[in-house]
């Protein structure tokens, strides 16, 4: 299949292959004609899945074919302010041949440049939750021409308590639209709006399972909670990790972790919630040149980071919900390039590796670092079993172009939960 046969224009089919995509991933196969077609769609895809494209492909052609109006006659809610402004950079390249307008909005920035940007006109409109509602309070947008919205990472608006906003939002759209809903978990409350607002939705569903199991490489180092930073500075400073991302549980953890990591010549910046929008900017836009070649971050910082040539991701904390530990891994091995995920366990975190391990559907192999096995482990492990090298991590690509983000792209899935039998989608296909 390609991008010609999936029935987009040549200014569309011009942009792609100017991005360097020769095939349509998975999801943009399945979903693109779906959302040409008018209908509702609703696809379990996440974050490397080329999710994007397969809703702004369609999106854009649809709009180049109407009449340009004065407020979005497509709207795309995004939960995070990076996300957002991903999105809407993807939207102007693949729009590149297109005469259309598109604007990104999300907080932490001044309102007014937004506003001068919505009187303007535009046809694509880009928005974090709060700040949308923001200017709809103020009467600076107005969503009436609304004809398509898509909701992305819904599972993530919900973590992140954004569901009411969002119906209220949904709420002052025109009743007769086209409704995309993107999430790559789908639990209850996400599942009960869909069945609200979806009309004969066609559901799809992708994973990158079978490819990150396929091209990261997995090791858990088993080490005592207190003894993690040494063990993590002593990872960092054995010359073998390129850019890495390391995940903290929480903004407290990644902010010491910095100070501490300082001190082993990285150059180390923390992203989470309690930075400011600049700062966050910031610090993507350096790890993105290779001028931070370390970057901390809480889960909900990171989320839909797209970043190509991360080689390593560091679990510090490993994840509560085991679903964050594939949203991670994810991050490293993009385009089919392989790349390492290093996992520091405790022996407190017991249940999450196991449930971690259940999900990936194999065990991850242990390398045990001399001098950190934790007390528990050393008096099950006979001496000689143990590694005596400081450290043995096989080095990788560090770098990798923007290429196919689905190398072999799988059915099946990993969603939190699937639908009940109420809401079972029309089609699936
Ligand atoms: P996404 O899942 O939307 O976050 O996309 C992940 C990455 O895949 C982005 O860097 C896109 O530029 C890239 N991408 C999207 N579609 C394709 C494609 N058909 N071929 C190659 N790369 C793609």
């Amino acid at each position: 299949m390609t991008f010609v046969e999936l029935g987009l224009r040549p200014e569309l089919v011009r942009a792609v292959a100017g991005a360097g995509y020769t095939d349509p991933t998975l999801v943009q196969e399945r979903a693109i004609p779906v959302v040409l077609e008018g209908r509702d769609l609703i696809a379990c895809a996440q974050t490397g899945t080329g999710k994007t494209a397969a809703f702004l492909l369609p999106i854009l052609q649809q709009l180049a074919g109407g009449k340009p109006l004065r407020h979005p006659r497509a709207l795309v809610i995004s939960p995070t302010r990076e996300l957002a402004a991903q999105i809407g950079d993807m939207a102007k390249r693949y729009g590149m041949h297109l005469r259309l307008r598109s604007a990104v909005i999300f907080g932490g920035v001044g309102m007014e440049p937004q506003q001068r940007r919505l009187a303007g006109g535009i046809d694509l409109l880009v928005a974090t939750p709060g700040r949308l509602l923001d200017h709809l309070g103020r009467r600076q947008a107005s969503l009436g021409n609304v004809e398509i919205v898509v909701l992305d990472e819904a599972d993530r608006m919900l973590d992140m308590g954004f569901l009411p906003d969002v119906r209220r939002i949904l709420a002052t759209l025109p009743a007769t639209r086209q409704n995309l809903f993107f999430s790559a978990t789908m639990p209850d409350e996400i599942e009960a709006l869909i069945r609200r607002t979806t009309h004969a939705p066609v559901m799809v569903e992708v994973t990158r399972r079978a490819t990150l199991v396929s091209t990261v490489e997995q090791v858990v180092h088993p080490v005592e909670m207190t003894r993690k930073k040494d063990l993590l500075q002593l990872l960092l400073q054995s010359g073998e990790m390129g850019q890495t991302l390391v995940f903290t549980r929480t903004k407290a953890r990644a902010n010491q972790l910095v100070r501490r990591l300082e001190q082993s010549g990285r150059r180390v910046v923390a992203i989470h919630g309690n930075k400011s929008q600049n700062a966050r900017t910031r610090a993507l836009a350096g790890f993105r040149t290779g001028a931070i070649d370390t970057l901390i971050a809480t889960d909900i910082a990171a989320r839909g980071l797209d970043v190509d040539g991360i080689s390593h991701v560091v679990n510090f904390d490993l994840p509560n919900v085991p679903e964050d530990y594939v949203h991670r891994i994810g991050r490293t091995a993009r385009a089919g390039k392989s790349g390492h995920a290093i996992s520091l366990a405790a022996p407190e975190e017991h249940t999450q590796l196991a449930a971690i391990e259940r999900l990936v559907g194999t065990p991850i192999r242990r390398q045990h670092i001399a001098g950190f096995t934790p007390a528990t482990d050393a008096a099950e492990r006979s001496p000689q079993r143990r590694s005596q090298a400081p450290h043995v991590v096989r080095s990788g690509r560090h770098r990798s172009g923007s290429g196919r983000a689905t190398a072999s792209p799988s059915g099946g899935g990993h969603t939190r939960k699937r639908f009940g039998r109420g809401s079972r989608p029309t089609r699936r296909v």
